[in-house]
């Protein structure tokens, strides 16, 4: 049983989701803002992305594996207030199964291919 989620069949690690890196939706659509080092932002470097379905107030980046936690399921996102263009700060999230999310890297490979086509 994971002494995180409480789930009998969870065998998720710490490890396997670091090695894996940031993730993210499957309805990630597109890049909305590329936020870097100079910005500032919080310390906040990247891209934010904007989803299929949800109205875009506000982007989100990746899930990021939140690296002082032990817990495998806390990831930590950084949302950007596109009404106001302006860095909007970080919020922690809980994955129940983030092996079953595409990472970050695979959904820019994907996009990057239907680019060049
Ligand atoms: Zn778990």
């Amino acid at each position: 049983m994971c002494e995180f989620c409480g789930r009998v069949s969870c065998t998720l690690t710490k490890e396997q989701v670091l090695e894996r890196g940031n993730i993210i939706e499957d309805n990630a659509s597109g890049i909305m803002q590329t936020i870097e080092d100079e910005d500032n932002f919080d310390g906040f470097q990247g891209n934010t992305y904007s989803f299929a379905g949800v109205p875009c107030y506000d982007s989100l980046s990746a899930l990021i594996p939140d690296e002082d936690e032990e817990d495998p399921h806390k990831y930590m996102r950084y949302v950007f207030d596109e009404d106001e263009g302006t860095g909007g700060g970080w919020m922690q999230e809980d994955i129940d199964n983030p092996l079953g999310f595409q990472t970050e890297q695979e959904f820019l490979a994907s996009k990057e291919r239907r680019l060049n086509l």
